[in-house]
């Protein structure tokens, strides 16, 4: 049987990174990761120019010989699906879900910066009770909570959510911060033990001139501004995660480490890394994952059980949740689609979605072997996530977590190779609910 295995790279920039096709106008921007699919690109690279030497070949799709090409071997039948490398103090990072919120006046986590920051707060699970008792038209609610049904409950409280709306960061003169709390933006770190915030590098700008060569002054329209990231005290390197089959880990290692040059404006120097292996705390187990998860909505439930006696804090099945570690490309009948349906992300006959959060925006990229860009397509964002139910007596137990163990290592949609769609099930930044 084919066993997959998950390698942690670290990625460390030696000059300054410009990632992504995104230009308005004359201004060039960069994305603030390293997409899954640069460094797809530099592995082949590298791999396509050992075979070409070797067999003197100019076109490798002539390749005489599959067997022992170091090309196929890794990019034959099952190739390496290369995730996206993110900025952090350590390995493995994620970015931050959609429903992480924070003080929209002093943003960012309470620890590990220098100016004034209120905190971070997860907000699926305070969204999912107060969506399902105070919305009777929400998705399965009869299922969820029987004695509900589809009748209005007295019990929502605004002020059951308060701390998730309102920022609750005690300020030295004894009063609340009190200021609407935002969606939060960037990265985290798990070192085993706890959530540490994620440093995102920062953005140079440089504007060049371009000249006119027969009139030998500076052109307008050739004037341009380029953005990159560059090495910071705080952000000093990327962390990215490969799954890859056991028999090809060492070739892939040989292709991946040591000095690569990633992403765009390489002819000015951009670009250049150097990757290294690194190992990193595993999630803890699936099953653990779950059972917390569940444990989180029931407190979530309680308060308001405590106003309507008919608000059950039980659920009749397992409630978990897949949360987009990287952009999906995902599609029905050739249109593009926000949410992945649950047959579409391969869960078991009889589970039901119940809620999403989710944005999408327009995805990429450089395709290096034909030297051209590749045609967008709409994904849904890294960050998103999608809560599902499977009832008790409907979905089995077993079939439910081999389905989940799967897409962890699979992901969703399409291109997965080239990093997109790769998800975590239950991840366990939701569940902590004092903040971070
Ligand atoms: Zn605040």
């Amino acid at each position: 049987m084919t066993q997959w295995i998950r390698v942690l790279v670290r990625i460390s920039p030696q000059s300054p990174l410009l990632f992504g096709t995104h230009q308005v106008g004359n201004f060039q921007e960069t994305a603030d990761h390293i997409p899954g699919s640069s460094l797809r690109g530099a592995v082949a690279e590298r791999l396509l120019a050992q075979c070409m030497t070797h067999n003197q070949l100019t076109d490798h799709a002539d390749c005489p010989d599959r067997a022992t090409c170091p090309f196929w071997h890794l990019f034959g039948e099952a190739e390496p699906r290369f995730g996206d490398a993110y900025p952090g103090p350590l390995g493995p990072v994620w970015p931050l879900p959609l429903t992480a919120r924070t003080c929209k006046r002093y943003p960012g986590w309470q620890s590990g910066s220098l100016k004034e920051a209120h905190g971070l707060r997860d907000a699926l699970f305070v969204d999912f009770a107060y969506g399902l008792i105070s919305d009777p038209q929400f998705s399965h609610r009869a299922q969820l909570q029987p004695d509900l049904g589809e009748s209005w409950s007295s019990a929502w409280r605004p002020e059951l959510r308060a701390d998730h709306d309102w920022c609750q960061f005690q300020r030295s003169s004894g009063q609340s911060c009190a200021q609407p709390m935002s969606p939060a933006n960037g990265f985290y770190a798990h070192d085993g033990a706890a959530f540490l915030p994620a440093k995102s590098f920062r953005r140079m700008r440089t504007t060049h001139v371009g000249i006119n060569r027969a009139r030998s002054v500076a052109q307008d329209e050739l004037l341009f501004t380029q953005e990159a990231l560059t090495v910071t005290r705080q952000a000093t390197a990327f962390f990215a995660e490969i799954d890859v089959l056991a028999e090809q880990k060492a070739a892939l290692l040989e292709a991946l480490l040591g000095t690569h040059y990633l992403g765009r404006g390489r002819s000015r120097g951009y670009g250049q890394v150097v990757i290294a292996t690194e190992t990193g705390a595993p999630l803890p187990p699936l099953d653990d994952r779950l059972f917390d998860f569940q444990l989180t909505a029931v407190a979530a439930l309680t308060p308001y059980q405590a106003i309507d006696a008919r608000v059950q804090t039980t659920l009749p099945g397992q409630l978990f949740s897949l949360t987009l570690r990287t952009s999906a490309i995902l599609q029905q009948g050739g249109q593009p689609l926000r949410v992945p349906t649950p047959e579409q992300a391969g869960l078991p006959a009889g589970t039901l979605l119940l809620r999403a959060w989710a944005r999408t925006e327009q995805v990429g990229g450089w395709n290096s072997a034909a030297g051209l860009p590749r045609r967008t397509q709409v994904a849904t964002r890294a960050g998103s996530v999608f809560l599902y139910f499977a009832p008790d007596g409907i979905v089995d137990r077993s079939q439910l977590i081999k389905a989940l163990t799967c897409l962890e290592t699979t992901g969703i949609g399409d291109e997965r190779a080239r990093g997109y769609g790769r998800v975590t099930c239950c991840a366990p930044f939701h569940v902590l609910q004092s903040g971070y």
